[in-house]
């Protein structure tokens, strides 16, 4: 149970750089994660592997990663993990 909640902890406070090594505290996937700021705002960390999932409600300041990754990704992504080491090596 700690452990899920670390990831999900994780997921609100990540920077880009970081995000991307989130993975499945159930089965060690990678990780569909979502943003929405429409109402109260929202980060739902989902499992497309397993049935595992939290959704935070109430999340009124987007996540760092969302600025430069958007509001929809998917962890260990190659293309994505490409995208924030050349930012970083500029
Ligand atoms: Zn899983």
């Amino acid at each position: 149970m700690e452990k899920e909640n670390r990831v999900a902890d994780m997921a609100l406070t990540a920077q880009a750089a970081d995000v991307a090594s989130l993975i499945c505290p159930k089965c060690h996937g990678n990780l569909k994660l979502q943003y929405t700021s429409i109402g109260k705002g929202a980060l739902s960390v989902m499992c497309p592997t397993c049935p595992w999932r939290v959704v935070t409600d109430g999340v009124r300041e987007a996540p760092p990663w969302v600025k430069e990754l958007g509001q929809k990704i998917m962890t260990g992504e190659p293309e994505m993990v490409g995208k924030s080491k050349a930012k970083r090596g500029r």
